[in-house]
């Protein structure tokens, strides 16, 4: 066994509130999500996965990592996805010419 920082200690099982009777225990997988049209594989992606029951939950700060790295526009606001396509509006008057 290496000693491990006081900062770095492994993650302990966490009860699992699908079963309410595993634990949860962290396993690194091969973690799989869609960019746009494309399957993107990641490996070695941290999730908690239970023992009874198998539910999988991922590691928040990781998929937030895992986010950003995948979506170029982190950081700028997102815009509403159920925002009218522009075709939708009323056609802009045309501007008045000025005299
Ligand atoms: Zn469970």
């Amino acid at each position: 066994m290496t000693e491990t920082p006081a900062a770095e200690q492994p993650p302990a099982p966490v009860p699992c509130d699908e079963c309410q009777a595993g634990v949860k225990h962290l396993h690194f997988i091969t973690y799989f999500t869609w960019l746009g049209d494309e399957l993107v594989m990641v490996p070695n992606f941290p999730a908690w996965i239970c023992d009874v029951c198998g539910r999988r939950d991922y590691d928040e700060k990781s998929i937030s990592w895992l986010t950003m790295l995948l979506n170029p526009d982190a950081g700028k606001p997102q815009k509403p996805m159920s925002a009218p396509p522009a075709r939708n509006r009323p056609p802009a008057a045309p501007p008045s010419p000025q005299s």
